[in-house]
């Protein structure tokens, strides 16, 4: 037996409190019967339906995907580009990818059908330590990236500490390969950390996702992540 709103949180309709002001709004009936009690137990047995339409609950699963660039962190585009669905034409359940890498950016990213779980890992409270490998032009100074660690102002605002390394230095082409370490998850955050101090950014990966990495996957590949990492990041 779970909460009701549970149940339609988990089949992927809505997050736990929307489904809760679903419930609260008289939108969801328990076997025929409208319920507006948010206590409510249902079970598998029981025919839930949010405005008249039965909501069915998949088994919730769970995928480390390398995303190449080049592809849109989306389940459908208007304008027919390649999404990272497109590289899961086996799995029946509708998944979705957890929070979003730019166009241009690769690396790893999360997708599962299961709502609650991808809500939370996307709270601002919970948001994991995500690395970032990115190519830059110019080669940053010390105080670079003394600024880019203590928090540097992008978008008005600043941001908050990170870890910030220079992993490679090319001296003849003034480039360099910096790793970003953030917990948060601004709209094209790492890019415009690094223009910030004049960096800007030829190439971007993420590497790393809380203690999740790509291991020996390849641009496209992905799997399905074990019970016990669920577990971990639930
Ligand atoms: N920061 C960016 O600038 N882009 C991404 O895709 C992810 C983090």
């Amino acid at each position: 037996m779970d909460r009701l709103q549970k149940v339609i949180a988990h089949a992927g309709v809505a997050s736990r409190r929307d489904a809760e002001k679903m419930i609260v709004d008289g939108r969801v009936a328990v076997n025929g019967e409208i319920v507006t009690e948010l206590g409510t137990k249902v079970s598998t047995n029981d025919h839930v339906e949010v405005d008249k339409v039965p909501i069915y609950k998949e088994e919730p699963v769970y995928y480390l995907f390398y995303k190449p660039t080049g592809v849109i962190t989306a389940v459908s585009d208007d304008r027919g580009r390649k999404v990272v669905t497109d590289y899961f034409p086996e799995v029946e359940q509708r998944i979705y990818p957890i929070g979003r890498l730019d166009y241009n950016t690769s690396g790893l990213l999360l997708l599962t059908n299961d709502g609650e779980f991808a809500n939370s890992l996307m709270h601002p409270r919970y948001e994991l330590n995500k690395t970032y490998s990115a190519k830059v032009n110019g080669i940053p100074s010390k105080s670079d990236m003394n600024k880019l660690a203590n928090g540097i102002v992008i978008d008005g605002k600043k941001t908050a500490r990170a870890n910030a390394r220079i992993k490679e230095i090319d001296k003849d082409k003034q480039k360099a390969i910096v790793e970003l370490t953030i917990h948060e998850g601004r709209n094209r955050q790492v890019r415009k950390m690094l223009e910030a101090i004049n960096c800007p950014v030829d190439k971007l990966k993420r590497e790393r996702y809380g203690f999740l990495d790509l291991g020996n996957l390849q641009p496209g590949e992905s799997r399905p992540l074990l019970k016990k990492e669920v577990h971990r990041l639930k």
